[in-house]
């Protein structure tokens, strides 16, 4: 297995490049659009073709890589089934598997940060997008965040994985890289909630700031990370596909 995180320094993201180095195939975990000429460079280093870009969920703290890289590579793009963004080629259900040869993700539909989120299993890890997060979970108070929600996904899909998974997040904030599922119980102050309705209590009590780019990664991404309006790279399918954008 070829295994690497990249960091974005702008929104503080993570994306994951998993290859198989029999096939020579690759999948990107949340790309972030201006790191595509980055991702396309560790591709012809490692000799990979990349097969699939698959975001976690809508973004709205950064520009989603999915259309540069489908632009660019032909690559299928991919998203839950719940996500606004109607330009995807494959939609995940929870259960879907994503094979690489000998390599399989397996969708798990979490929703709570978002209602399309979804972690990304795979032998000895889990990419969680912004369901958990190093010490956080993500923030549920917007684009149809549900606390409630959220802290099923936690404790019934991901806290009943084994200790030992290693957690690889959306984001870190603090320069920290992986945990594991043992860490997050025992470490994570959200997930020390005695009930749903005290995670909900902790959650609707955070007071953050919009992510500074979400007026403009929200509808962006909509689009597929492609101009606001769809531009001249999309195809005519794209073009009829695109809902015009009716608030975050
Ligand atoms: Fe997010």
């Amino acid at each position: 297995m070829i295994f690497r995180q990249i960091f974005d320094p702008t929104s503080c993201s993570y994306t994951y490049l998993v290859g198989n180095q029999y096939g020579r195939e690759a999948i990107l975990i949340d790309p972030v659009r201006e790191l595509v000429p980055q991702y396309l460079a560790l591709l012809s280093e490692y000799n990979l073709k990349l097969v699939q870009a698959v975001d976690t969920h809508l973004h709205a703290d950064h520009i989603t890589g999915l259309g540069e890289l489908r632009r660019t590579t032909g690559c299928l793009t991919v998203m839950g089934e719940q996500s606004r963004c109607k330009l995807v080629d494959v939609r995940l259900r929870d259960g879907d598997l994503i094979k690489l040869g000998d390599l399989v993700l397996r969708a798990v539909h979490t929703p709570g940060h978002t209602p399309d989120s979804h972690c990304l299993v795979m032998r000895d890890r889990v990419f969680t997008g912004d369901t958990l997060l190093i010490g956080a979970t993500g923030r549920t108070d917007f684009q149809g965040g549900d606390a409630a929600a959220q802290y099923d996904s936690l404790f019934e899909r991901l806290l009943i994985m084994p200790d030992e998974t290693l957690v690889y997040p959306g984001h870190d904030y603090k320069g920290r890289w992986v945990s594991s599922i043992g860490e997050e119980k025992a470490l994570n102050p959200r997930l020390q909630a005695a009930s749903s309705d005290e995670y909900v209590e902790i959650m609707a009590n955070l007071k953050l700031a919009p992510p500074k780019l979400m007026a403009e990664a929200v509808p962006s991404n909509i689009a597929l990370g492609m101009p606001p309006g769809g531009g001249e790279n999309l195809t005519a399918r794209d073009r009829a596909a695109l809902v015009p954008f009716s608030g975050l």
